[in-house]
């Protein structure tokens, strides 16, 4: 048997000469090295040195049941060995897609009643793309194409997700954006409003919606998209003004509003969704990571009655799927994990404990003369640093900081993600009280190490 380092050495020369890693500069990571993660259980990752880490980042948002379920694996075994396959194309079905659509229907909003199973969150804005373009043309009113979403934003990166999702570096290939698609500003109080309270600025950036629509013409948009939260963008909150504003407007130009809840799905916010959470009455919504909890890909179209109707009623084939949509045992995965969040009622906790504990555990780091701002909902914050707090000055180049914390953060056992010169955390829902201490102590003392 191998010892641990020349494990360790193995995979690593494996990743160099053969492997390919989405969002990483390939240059710095030949320096660097991966990190080999090998094994997890409840809020921990191990690598393959056998070094814990206390995982704040809940792998890329989405283990919202935590490592280590095994109830989820048995579920999944039992559908691999019943029926593996088939495909939900033309005229069949498969009872566990039937079941998870229906469970779906009893936890999303009122009036989401249908679902459209992909593989992932871009081909799930892929699909809800298509859906309020369809819906449109089905009406007579092909016109009706343009698609609004929001600086910041990430939706994914699929050509389509890429182009709707509002960061300039996505948008930095020929491919991107495709026509079609345009961005407004995003409710980022904190770093573009000095001068004004939360709550105008929240109807400042909402009324940007009505300016954009009026200069294109409501007649030529299909749909706005947005995250109820910000995540990738650094778990930027809108102001309490923001959302009711944004659905007066989409209702006033008769707009498909459509949430990707993406993060914010599945008890991140302390709500079953943060459409929930926020009061929003969407039309289409983006559901993936957390409706698995990660165990297997799966992601869905939550469709309204409103949509739904039009589609469903007119002949004529919805020209679009995926060989994967509704695989049967991703659905019995997500309906194993739906049952686990429900039975230990997940979600009523982030809304009544870990949530307000972790908000207020981070909150106290306010205290630090690098921290400038702390934000965030149920199990999902940002750390923003600042080298001038009081200006809200921003650190140059952008970033740095933040990355270093981050370095440190992971030596001393904890996993965050930098996002310009904030650090963002969404660990799993089911990390404890004692569990939010440790993290936020292992933060301080990293960002004490940087300073
Ligand atoms: N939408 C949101 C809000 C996301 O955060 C993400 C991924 O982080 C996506 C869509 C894309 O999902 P996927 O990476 O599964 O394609």
């Amino acid at each position: 048997m191998q010892t641990s380092p020349s494990r360790t050495a193995h995979w690593q020369s494996l990743d160099v000469h053969h492997h390919m890693h989405p969002f990483t500069d390939h240059v710095e990571l030949a320096n660097e090295k991966p990190m080999v993660i090998e094994r997890a259980e409840g809020v921990y990752i191990y690598d393959s040195e056998g070094r814990q880490l206390l995982d704040g980042m809940a792998g890329l948002w989405c283990v919202n049941v935590g490592y280590g379920r095994e109830e989820i694996v048995d579920a999944v075994a039992r559908q691999m060995r019943q029926l593996p396959f088939y495909n939900t194309f033309f005229k069949t079905t498969t009872p566990a897609a039937l079941e998870l659509a229906h469970k779906l229907s009893t936890l999303t909003p009122e009036g989401i009643d249908y679902f459209f199973f992909s593989n992932s969150g871009s081909e799930a804005n892929d699909t809800n793309i298509r859906l309020a373009q369809s819906y449109w043309q089905l009406l007579g009113r092909p016109e009706r194409k343009v698609i609004i979403s929001r600086n910041n934003a990430y939706h994914g990166s699929t050509i389509a997700a890429a182009s709707l999702t509002g960061m300039a570096s996505m948008h930095d290939i020929p491919a991107c954006p495709i026509d079609g698609i345009v961005h407004i500003a995003n409710p980022d109080w904190y770093a573009c409003a000095q001068d004004m309270t939360e709550d105008e600025y929240g109807l400042q950036t909402a009324q940007a919606l009505e300016a954009k629509v009026l200069e294109l013409g409501a007649e030529n948009i299909a749909a706005f998209f947005a995250e109820p939260i910000q995540g990738a963008g650094g778990v930027i909150v809108a102001p309490k003004t923001y959302w009711p504003e944004i659905q007066r407007i989409c209702r006033k130009y008769d707009i498909l509003l459509v949430v990707d809840e993406v993060i914010t799905g599945f008890g991140r916010t302390g709500a079953w969704f943060g459409a929930q959470t926020f009061g929003i009455q969407p039309d289409l919504m983006t559901l993936a990571k957390g409706l698995s909890s990660g165990y297997l890909p799966i992601s869905a179209s939550g469709v309204s009655e409103r949509v739904a109707k039009v589609l469903r009623s007119k002949p004529g084939r919805f020209p679009h799927g995926y060989t994967y949509s509704g695989h049967p045992a991703a659905a019995a995965a997500a309906l194993k994990n739906i049952e686990i969040m429900e039975r230990e009622r997940l979600v009523q906790q982030v809304g009544e404990r870990t949530g307000p504990c972790f908000q207020n555990a981070l909150a106290r780091l306010l205290d630090h003369p690098m921290v400038g701002h702390v934000r965030g909902h149920g199990l999902m914050a940002c750390v923003v640093f600042s080298p001038d707090k009081t200006r809200r000055a921003a650190f140059n180049p952008l970033g740095g900081f933040a990355t270093k914390v981050r370095n440190h953060c992971f030596a001393n056992g904890l996993v965050t993600r930098a996002v310009g010169d904030g650090l963002v955390f969404a660990p799993p829902l089911v990390i404890t009280e004692a569990q939010i201490g440790e993290l936020v102590h292992k933060l301080r003392k990293s960002l004490d190490e940087v300073l």
